[in-house]
């Protein structure tokens, strides 16, 4: 039986780790090629070293850096000649400046303890990131394509810091404009937004502050990475190809909107 992205090239950023190297490797058990990107080209190496079958590539880079992205989809060009599937997951929770220990340690709200630097670095990576790839991959996939967008429950819901929760919003409002514009070439756009799932993200998050999370979580548990692996499988193949402009949220429950 034939997988369900035979064929396919798709190139995943951030997948040296969690839901990205989930991804790698549940897109190439279904028959894709993959082109895993990452800010570290040995996290992506290593990544593509897990990958059954041939023709993988690692890719370095830093998503939010326009020259790093020209080079890495030019890279891309070279390697496969287009491109059919683009998942921008590559991001981060936490970054220097943005107040997050001191909120923790009573000195305030996080919102009068961020440095504007760290609150426009999250948006350069997870809007601007976004914005990058699906521009340069858009390019590459002329007629048809599928891009996956990593939201999140704090985008949907503001859970979580204010400039996580204002750059995971802003892919969702990115997702829904960018797929009126790309309806007319084939090309679908859709964006996942989960819940708390078990990862290297969020295992350097202090257990104290995810249980009351999970606690309220009717299914009582984090998601793990191939569920959410799973739900991009669906969103990236031709398995859902009505759908464009919409998220799903893969989330226990949390959030029921
Ligand atoms: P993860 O395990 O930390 O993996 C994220 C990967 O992205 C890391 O390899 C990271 O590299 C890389 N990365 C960070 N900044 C980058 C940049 N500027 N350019 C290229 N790569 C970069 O996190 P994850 O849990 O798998 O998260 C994946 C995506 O899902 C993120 O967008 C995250 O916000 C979203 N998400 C996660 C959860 C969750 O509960 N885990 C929930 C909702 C949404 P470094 O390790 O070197 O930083």
């Amino acid at each position: 039986m034939s997988g369900r992205l035979e064929g396919k090239i798709a190139c995943i950023t951030g997948a040296g780790s969690g839901l990205g190297q989930a991804m790698a490797l549940r897109f190439a058990e279904e028959g894709a090629t993959v082109a895993a990107q990452d800010l570290s080209r040995e996290a992506a190496d290593e990544t593509v070293r897990l990958l059954d079958g041939a023709g993988h590539h690692a890719f370095g880079g830093d998503v939010s850096n326009e020259e790093d992205m020209g080079t890495v989809f030019g890279q891309i060009y070279a390697a496969y000649g287009h491109l059919d599937i683009q998942v921008n997951n590559a991001g981060v929770a936490r970054l220097p400046g943005d107040g997050f220990d001191e909120m923790m340690a009573g000195e305030g709200p996080q919102i009068s303890l961020m440095s504007h630097a760290a609150f426009t670095k999250m948006l350069a990576v997870h809007i601007g990131g976004a914005f990058l790839c699906t521009r340069e991959a858009v390019k590459l996939m002329g007629e048809g394509g599928s891009v996956v967008n990593l939201s999140s429950i704090a985008g949907l819901a503001g859970w979580g810091s204010i400039h996580y929760a204002a750059a995971k919003g802003a892919v969702l409002a990115f997702t829904r404009a960018a797929a009126r514009e790309l309806g007319a070439m084939g090309i679908r756009i859709n964006a996942i937004a989960p819940g708390v799932i078990d990862t290297p993200m969020t295992a350097r998050v202090d257990e104290a502050l995810l249980a009351p999370m999970v606690g309220m979580t009717p299914l009582r548990r984090k998601g793990t990475a191939e569920e959410i692996a799973a739900t991009a499988l669906h969103l990236a193949s031709d398995e859902s190809s009505f759908t464009t402009g919409q998220w799903i949220s893969p989330n226990g429950g949390l959030i029921t909107i």
